[in-house]
């Protein structure tokens, strides 16, 4: 996966800093950028720069929350049709 590690090409690929937090899932510290294009949050371990989710050992609970949330999404797009 072609990911940019350091802090200079992550902002140079349009991702904003936006502080030290901590994962729910496994209390990793990880820190929070957002991609200016997307609006999406995206956190970046601590230790090894790597993509938070695809290291966390809580990811799967995020998957499958995630996962719920499109299968309401679906649900819901259902009932509105436009
Ligand atoms: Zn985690």
């Amino acid at each position: 996966m072609s990911f940019p590690r350091k802090h200079e090409d992550l902002i140079a690929a349009g991702y904003l800093y936006r502080g030290q937090g901590t994962c729910r899932a496994c209390q990793a510290v990880v820190l929070w950028y957002r991609n200016s294009k997307t609006s999406k949050m995206m956190p970046v371990d601590y230790l090894t720069r790597e993509p938070h989710w695809s290291i966390c050992p809580g990811a799967k609970d995020f998957r499958s929350k995630k996962q719920k949330r499109e299968a309401e999404k679906a649900k819901q797009g259902d009932l509105f049709q436009f």
